[in-house]
């Protein structure tokens, strides 16, 4: 099994060549085909095992493949939650790396630093957005960001995030954007809370245990 096998387009495969990937890990060959058939999915995976591809692969595809507008018209069309800085700048980090062939723009929020230069970035317009949940609340209250027109949602960490106490500002976050979408959701337990959100939020979701 490739990536081509995994029928990713070419923008994709000339990113993951030049990252010198050559085979995709478990987690990417059984949720790459459900994410691009526009499933719902829970998948139960710690980080190490390829999942931050299994999911921003697919996404990037399923929104290079609907025309976007240009500048700041752009709405944001893929939201990805996730606990901490350094998880939400190392995904942001990889997404650029994928997306490097084609014209998304992704943008990192995150708590710590200076709220400036991300209201900044927000201004210019961003596809995909990498939030932890703290500094995405502050944004919404500040109206600077607009979650109206997200198709895609990804809860990464989704055990951590309870642990860390962002389960009231996660389920904030959702209510701000549009019941129907696609959500993909990661945990590697499955405490009652997170059983509870999981049964809530998917629809008919596939499930990949790795
Ligand atoms: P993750 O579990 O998403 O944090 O990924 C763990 C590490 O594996 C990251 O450094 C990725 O860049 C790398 N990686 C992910 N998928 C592949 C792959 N198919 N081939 C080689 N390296 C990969």
């Amino acid at each position: 099994m490739n990536f081509k096998d995994l029928n990713l387009i070419p923008p994709l495969l000339k990113a993951l060549d030049k990252e010198n990937y050559t085979t995709p890990t478990p987690i990417q060959e059984k949720s790459i085909p459900s994410v691009l058939a526009g499933r719902d999915l829970f998948g139960c995976a710690q980080t190490g095992t390829g999942k931050t591809a299994a999911f921003s692969l697919p996404i990037i595809q399923l929104l290079h493949e609907q025309p976007s507008r240009s500048g700041s018209a752009r709405p944001i069309r893929a939201l990805i939650l996730t606990p901490t800085r350094e998880l939400a700048l190392q995904i942001a980090d990889n997404i650029g790396a994928y997306s490097k062939f084609t014209s998304l723009r992704c943008t990192a929020v995150v708590g710590g630093v200076s709220q400036r230069v991300q209201e900044r970035a927000l201004g210019l317009g961003t596809d995909i957005l990498i939030a932890t949940p703290g500094r995405l609340i502050d944004l919404i209250n500040q109206k600077r960001v607009d979650l109206q027109k997200v198709q895609i949602l990804v809860l990464d960490e989704a055990d951590r995030m309870l642990d860390m106490g962002f389960i009231n500002d996660v389920k904030r976050i959702i209510a701000k954007m549009p019941a129907k979408r696609q959500t993909l959701f990661f945990s590697a337990t499955m405490p009652p809370e997170i059983a509870n959100m999981v049964k809530s939020l998917l629809v008919n979701p596939v499930k990949v245990e790795i």
